[in-house]
């Protein structure tokens, strides 16, 4: 379990696949799309 921490914490992030996106709400009436990436490597999830 540590050593996956550790490769977590060390992860560049370089391997990611995309999983999809998520709409919200930047302001009243304007949606604002987030795309999803999954990290191959240790499964850690980036929001853009
Ligand atoms: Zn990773």
């Amino acid at each position: 379990m540590i050593s996956k921490l550790i490769k977590r914490l060390r992860c560049k992030r370089s391997k990611t696949k995309y999983i999809g996106y998520y709409l919200d709400t930047e302001r009243p009436g304007v949606m604002r799309t987030h795309h999803i990436h999954e990290c191959r490597e240790c499964g850690k999830r980036i929001y853009h």
